[in-house]
């Protein structure tokens, strides 16, 4: 069985086809770091860290210079005890992105070495998903415009990022609803509304006739009972995003009944607690969405083979990629608009 032989790190910055804006964050492109494991066959695993500052106050300059002590800590492993590789690399607490990009790239390189897709090493629950596209926060003209256009490429759900303005939310809401009939909705507003206001917005939707699919973190992520506030005082799902990074956030919310949805990220999670919390959910009849940070198609690729891989997830917001300028793809799926097939 192959073993570990070294590790790359390398630094990729992406541009965004446009500013993507969401509450309290403008970004026009994203610096993600590359990871490669190296196999004594020559095998190679891919894997891709997209940290976010805002959520789990991860920056590259620090990462980068994990390198070293990574290559220490696994090098000479042989990737098909996988498992006891991710043992280690759940040490790395403060790095979730990293953890994340080796654990994968561990898998990938085994999966290069047998010959076997990483889903199926996983367990092959679906051999295809299909993934929503984000509207950022704009003008109510724009908001419109954008999720016309994302409605008319063919995506049947479409995630909406509100948070910022109650008012204009709700009217946007309402606009985009009668230009878009037919489609579904995830709304995100990344914190941004007290907990009474997030009731306020449901209900005036609601009282529309719009359906909301799920009401993504409503409120501030540290204090769980806000959420469950307003899980128990609207109509919709509603989901934690910033509130679930490890197994124990999830065990958490479940225990405290806060929400009816997970949003797992992998860069939030690694792939060892995104198995943990996957399975958590699905024995507590919680719902489970899958999101993204700046991933570029090589990095997209790793939670298109974990959800499809484990299946269940109901949602997947992995769309990162649709997002950024890139030179080509490089996922080890075929993207057909929505569609994310795998062989
Ligand atoms: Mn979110």
């Amino acid at each position: 069985m192959g073993k570990i032989v070294n590790i790359v790190f390398e630094l990729k910055t992406y541009d965004f086809l446009e500013p993507f804006h969401i509450t309290d964050s403008i970004s026009d492109m994203v610096t993600n770091i590359e990871v490669r494991v190296v196999l004594d066959n020559g095998a190679i695993g891919f894997g891709e860290a997209s940290p976010s500052y805002r959520v789990n106050g991860e920056r590259v300059e620090a990462l980068i210079h994990l390198k070293d002590f990574v290559k220490d800590e696994i090098s000479g492993m042989e990737v098909g005890n996988y498992k006891r590789l991710f043992d280690i690399l759940d040490k790395l607490k403060s790095a979730p992105s990293i953890k994340s990009a080796v654990q994968y790239a561990v898998l990938d390189a085994f999966g290069e070495e047998i010959r076997v897709p990483v889903f199926k090493i996983l367990g092959g629950a679906e051999d295809e998903i299909e993934t929503d596209k984000t509207v950022g926060i704009n003008t109510l003209d724009k908001m419109v415009k954008k999720a016309t256009e994302i409605k008319r490429e063919g995506f049947n759900v479409i995630k909406i990022k509100v948070g910022e303005d109650l008012r204009e939310d709700i009217d946007k809401m309402i606009a985009i609803s009668e230009a878009t009939k037919g489609a579904e909705y995830i709304v995100d507003a990344n914190m941004g509304y007290t907990p009474k206001e997030a009731v306020h917005f449901a209900k005036q939707v609601y009282s529309q006739g719009i359906d909301i699919a799920v009401f993504e973190q409503p409120t501030d992520w540290i204090n769980i009972d806000l959420l469950k506030f307003v899980r128990f005082n609207c109509p919709y799902p509603v989901a934690a995003d910033e509130s679930v990074k490890t197994q124990y956030d999830a065990f958490n919310l479940i225990k405290n009944e806060a929400v009816d949805f997970i949003n797992i990220k992998i860069m939030k999670s690694g792939i060892s607690d995104t198995i943990a919390i996957s399975e958590m959910a699905k024995s507590a009849g919680v719902g489970l969405m899958i999101g993204s940070m700046g991933e570029s198609s090589i990095g997209i690729n790793q939670s298109v083979h974990i959800a499809a891989g484990l299946g269940g997830f109901t949602y997947h917001d992995l769309d990162s990629h649709l997002l950024l300028k890139e030179d080509g793809f490089r996922g080890k799926f075929e993207q057909k608009g929505q569609r994310m097939i795998l062989k």
